[in-house]
């Protein structure tokens, strides 16, 4: 045996760890250890019948378990291997399904109707229904909202604005400004 079972068990019990992360192949000779602690070693004690004792005592090395098995790998018949090919198959699709999104998106605008005598509004700062509607789903000055550690100091459209994430420094409680690019009001 190449470690104190009774030890083991004991350092276990009292602090729920054993005195190593690695627990020792049983087989003379070999000095394999296999990593194992936390939930790895709860799970291999209440696999082992016997619990911790048969689990040191018995324990052996994955190359000490018999031998490697032969793995088996299972062919398409064009000899690549299955779970290649499938996951080839998965990449194409997911690929194919990309160009689908971008052709139906190039469509609708294609099929869109666009104002060609569309120009830009002019919105007045004092008109407060222009602002709320400017603002109601957005934050027109995300500059300054950021820069303020969220908060809307500073801000022109403060007043009207129907922005949901409007608030005043003072309303967050937090005290300074944290530090940023100066500002000119
Ligand atoms: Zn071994």
């Amino acid at each position: 045996m190449k470690i104190n079972v009774t030890d083991w068990i004991e350092s276990y019990t009292q602090t729920g760890k054993l005195p190593e992360l690695r627990i020792p192949c049983i087989i003379e000779g070999c000095d394999v250890t296999t990593t194992c602690f936390g939930s790895n070693l709860e799970g291999r004690i209440k696999k082992t019948e016997g619990g911790l004792r048969a689990l040191l005592t018995g324990f052996k090395c994955r190359g000490c378990r018999g031998g490697a098995k032969a793995k088996t790998v299972r062919m398409t018949a064009e000899g690549v291997p299955l779970k290649r090919a499938a996951k080839a198959t998965r990449k194409s699709s997911k690929k194919a399904a990309k160009e689908e999104h971008v052709e139906n998106l190039k469509q609708a605008l294609r099929n869109a109707t666009m104002n060609v005598n569309a120009v830009p509004q002019r919105i007045s700062f004092n008109d407060p229904e222009a602002v709320r509607q400017l603002t109601e789903n957005a934050c027109q000055r995300p500059d300054i909202y950021l820069d303020n550690d969220r908060a809307c100091d500073g801000c022109g459209l403060y007043e009207h604005c129907a922005c949901k994430s409007k608030q005043l420094l003072a309303d967050t409680g937090r005290k300074k400004l944290v530090a940023g690019p100066k500002r000119k009001k």
